[in-house]
C-alpha cells in the first residue's frame, strides 16, 4: 500500500485552529504567548494563555531550556549522557546517571513489562541496524537477515536493567538504550509540570506527533485534530480534557521503501523486523510518557493483538488506522471523537478491550 507524498509530511496530530472549523483563524487573546523549538528531530510548539506575558516567556524559556537538556542527555546516537550510559552497559560496567533519567528508565522498564515487551527501549542494536540512528531516514537494502536473527537471539531487554538508586546496569551487554518511543511523551509531561509549577494555568505543547494540554483553551477544551494519514485531511477532533496527552506513532513519517515494501521505523523486538499491516495508533491518556509508549506497542502489536496490549498497559483510549484503510477505536476514543465536516474518512468500528490485566512481575529493583 502507497500513502500519498503529501502525507509524508503532515504531522499525524495538528492543533486545531478553532472551536469548530477546521482551517479557521485562531482568536488570539492579549495574554497568549508562542514559541517553537527545534528538538527530538521535530518542531515542538508551546502556547500558553491566561498567565501574565512576562510570567508565560520565562516560563516558556526555561522549560526549552529544559527540553534541550533532556534531548541531548536522551539522545540515542549523539555524544550525552544515554550515550555514555550505553557504553557502559556494553562493557558490563554500571553507571551513575542524573536523577531524571534514572527515573526515565525506570518509567520506561515498567511499561515495556507491561506491554509484553512490544515496547522495548532496550532495541537500540536493532533500530541502529535498519538504519534509523540518523537524522534522515536510510535509503537502500534493509540489513540482512543473519545480522538480524543475531542480534533478536540475544535478547536485550528493558527488564535486563537494574536500577539501584541512580546507578543502572545491565545482566545482558547487548542492550542498547533507545528512548525514542516514549522520550517526547515524557519530556512534554516534564514540561508540562514545568509551566504549571511556574505559574501557567492553561498551555498547550506540541511536538510533532504528540500533544499535552495544561488547562483550557480560554473558555473551551484545547482541541486537536487526527491526521488522516492517507490524504490531507483530519480523521477527527479530539477536545482534550487539562492535562490530557494524545500521541500518534505510524509508518508513514520516518520509514524507507524498498522493493515495494514499507519499513518503519518501529521495530518488533520479537522478529526484529519493522512492523507491518498499521498505518497509525493514537492513543489518549493523562500521562503522555505512558500514550507516546502505547502507541508504539499497540503498533507492534498489529490489528488483531492489540486489545490485550492497550489493557495490559492500561490505556483505554485508542485509535488505530490499519494498512487496508480501516478505523478501529475503542469505546473511550469513540465517544471523544468529534467529525469534522465530511464526516470520517471510513466508518469506524469499535474494538471492545478486555478487562485490565495486573502487569506482569518482571521488576528487578
Ligand atoms: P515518533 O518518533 O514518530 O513519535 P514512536 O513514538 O513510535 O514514533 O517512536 C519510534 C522510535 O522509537 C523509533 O525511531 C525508535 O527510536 C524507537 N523504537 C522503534 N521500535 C521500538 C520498540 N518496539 N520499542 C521501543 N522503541 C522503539
Ligand atoms: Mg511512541
Amino acid at each position: 500500500m502507497t500513502v500519498p507524498r503529501q502525507a509524508l509530511i503532515a504531522a499525524a496530530v495538528a492543533l486545531c485552529t478553532a472551536g469548530g472549523a477546521i482551517g479557521a483563524t485562531l482568536m488570539r487573546g492579549p495574554a497568549e504567548v508562542r514559541e517553537t523549538f527545534y528538538l527530538f528531530g521535530t518542531l515542538v510548539e508551546i502556547e500558553a494563555r491566561g498567565a501574565p506575558e512576562r510570567v508565560a516567556r520565562e516560563a516558556i524559556a526555561r522549560v526549552g531550556q529544559r527540553l534541550q537538556a533532556a534531548h541531548k542527555d536522551w539522545h540515542a546516537w549523539r555524544p550525552g549522557e544515554l550515550e555514555s550510559l550505553n557504553a557502559a552497559l556494553a562493557a558490563g560496567e554500571s553507571r551513575k546517571v542524573e536523577a531524571g533519567l534514572a527515573a526515565l528508565l525506570r518509567e520506561g522498564r515498567a511499561l515495556s513489562c507491561a506491554s509484553g515487551g512490544l515496547f522495548d527501549p532496550a532495541i537500540g542494536r536493532l533500530i541502529e541496524a535498519w538504519g534509523f540512528h540518523a537524522d534522515v531516514p536510510p535509503d537502500g537494502a534493509p540489513p540482512p537477515a543473519a545480522a538480524i536473527a543475531a542480534l533478536v537471539a540475544r535478547h536485550p531487554r528493558m527488564t535486563d536493567l537494574t536500577i539501584t538508586g541512580d546507578e543502572v546496569r545491565s545482566d545482558n551487554p547487548a542492550v542498547q538504550l533507545d528512548l525514542g518511543a516514549f522520550a517526547k511523551g515524557a519530556a512534554l509531561d516534564l514540561a508540562a509540570e514545568d509551566l504549571r509549577a511556574a505559574g501557567v494555568q492553561d498551555a498547550v505543547l506540541n511536538a510533532g506527533g504528540g500533544v499535552k494540554v495544561i488547562g483550557r483553551h480560554g473558555a473551551r477544551p484545547w482541541r486537536v485534530a487526527i491526521r488522516d494519514p492517507f490524504q490531507w485531511g483530519v480523521v477527527a477532533a479530539v477536545s482534550l480534557r487539562p492535562g490530557e496527552a494524545l500521541h500518534t506513532s505510524g509508518n508513514y513519517e520516518r520509514y524507507f521503501d524498498e522493493g515495494g515494501v514499507r519499513f518503519s521505523h518501529i521495530i518488533d523486538p520479537r522478529s526484529g523486523r519493522p512492523m507491518q499491516g498499521i498505518v497509525s495508533v493514537s492513543v489518549l491518556d493523562p500521562s503522555g510518557a505512558r500514550a507516546d509508549a502505547a502507541a508504539t506497542a499497540l503498533a507492534v502489536a498489529g490489528p488483531v493483538e492489540w486489545p490485550q496490549v492497550a489493557a495490559a498497559m492500561g490505556v483505554r483510549a485508542v485509535l488505530m488506522i490499519t494498512d487496508d484503510g480501516s478505523i478501529l477505536a475503542t469505546q473511550a476514543m469513540h465517544e471523544r471523537l468529534e467529525p469534522v465536516p465530511g464526516g470520517f474518512p471510513a466508518p469506524v468500528r469499535i474494538v471492545a478491550l478486555p478487562e485490565a490485566t495486573p502487569p506482569p512481575a518482571c521488576s528487578n529493583g
